[in-house]
C-alpha cells in the first residue's frame, strides 16, 4: 500500500508573508469524514465543521481575519449556514487557529471552548505579537477532558496535549456515514508544530519548563497506539494534504487510512527527541 498521508515540511508557501496574496492560496471546502468537512478556503490552517445533525462545531478559526470570507463562503459551499455555528472548539490559543472566532462568536453567538492552561497562556500574550499577533477573543467555555461534549449525533472527547502549547487539545469522535452504515474513528492532534518551539533554549526563553517538550515526545507515542480511521490535520502540511484533495469535495474515501495518525504522531515526537541528544541519544 502506497502511504500518501505523512508528514511534509513546508516552504516559505506558509508563511505569513505569502498570506498578504491569500487568494492565490485559495482551496475548496472538501469532505474530510462523513460529517466533518474542511471550511478554512487556505492551503495553511484547517477549520474543520462538524455537522452534529444539531448544529455545527468549528474546530479553529482561519489563520486571520484576512481569510474571513473564505470561511464563510466555504461553509455555503459545503451546504451549510454560518449562523448554525454553535461551539468553536481551539486546538490551541494561537493567531492562526483563533483570528477569526471574534468575529464568528460576535456574527453568530456562538461559544468559544478552549483548555483552561492555555487561557492562560492567551491572557499572559493577549497584548504582545508573540508567536504571532492575536486578535481580541473572549473564551465562553474550557473542555473538561473527563466529561466529553455531547452535541446532537456526537460525543466528543479531549484530552490536553503539552508541547506545542501548555495547553493544545487533543479531539477524538466516533462518525457514521448513513449511507453506508459505516463508522469511523476521527481524531485531531491540535499541536504538532515543533520547531522551533520545543527547543530547549527556545523552551526557556518563553518560559516553559523543558518537561513540556518531553511530555509530548511521551503522549506522542502513547497516543499513537489509538486506532484511528481518519486523522484530521490541523496544518494541510503535517499530513500531506494538498495533493490528495479530491476532485469530487464529497468523496472522503481517500482519507481513510489507519496508517497516518499513528505515522505523523510518531514522526513528530522523534523531531522532537534530535533536540535532547543527552536524553534520547543521538
Ligand atoms: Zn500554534
Amino acid at each position: 500500500m502506497e502511504k500518501i498521508f505523512y508528514y511534509a515540511p513546508t516552504g516559505d508557501r506558509l508563511s505569513n508573508k505569502s498570506m498578504a496574496t491569500h487568494w492565490e492560496h485559495a482551496i475548496p471546502a472538501y469532505r474530510n469524514a462523513p460529517h466533518v468537512w474542511n471550511v478554512g478556503g487556505q492551503d495553511n490552517v484547517a477549520v474543520f465543521l462538524l455537522d452534529t445533525g444539531d448544529g455545527l462545531i468549528l474546530f479553529d478559526t482561519g489563520l486571520n481575519e484576512e481569510v474571513f470570507y473564505l470561511v464563510i463562503d466555504r461553509i455555503w459551499r459545503a451546504g451549510f449556514d454560518p449562523m448554525d455555528i454553535k461551539k468553536i472548539f481551539l486546538t490551541h490559543w494561537h493567531g492562526d487557529h483563533s483570528s477569526c472566532a471574534r468575529l464568528l462568536h460576535e456574527m453568530t453567538g456562538c461559544e468559544i471552548w478552549l483548555s483552561k492552561r492555555d487561557e492562560v497562556e492567551h491572557q499572559r500574550f493577549a497584548d504582545s505579537d508573540f508567536p504571532m499577533r492575536v486578535r481580541p477573543y473572549t473564551v465562553t467555555n474550557f473542555y473538561e477532558d473527563e466529561n466529553p461534549v455531547r452535541m446532537g449525533n456526537f460525543e466528543i472527547r479531549t484530552r490536553l496535549v503539552p508541547g506545542h502549547t501548555p495547553g493544545c487539545t487533543a479531539f477524538f469522535f466516533e462518525d457514521t456515514d448513513e449511507e453506508t452504515g459505516k463508522t469511523y474513528k476521527v481524531a485531531l492532534h491540535g499541536g504538532l508544530g515543533v520547531n522551533p518551539m520545543m527547543k530547549p533554549e527556545r523552551l526557556a526563553q518563553d518560559g516553559y519548563p523543558e518537561e513540556q517538550a518531553h511530555t509530548f515526545v511521551r503522549d506522542c507515542y502513547e497516543l499513537a497506539k489509538l486506532p484511528v480511521d481518519i486523522a484530521l490535520a490541523s496544518h494541510l502540511n503535517q499530513a500531506n494534504i494538498l495533493p490528495n484533495i479530491p476532485k469530487d469535495p464529497r468523496d472522503y474515501s481517500v482519507f481513510v487510512a489507519d496508517y497516518a495518525w499513528g505515522d505523523v504522531l510518531i514522526n513528530r515526537a522523534d523531531a522532537v527527541k534530535e533536540f535532547y541528544p543527552e536524553v534520547y541519544g543521538k
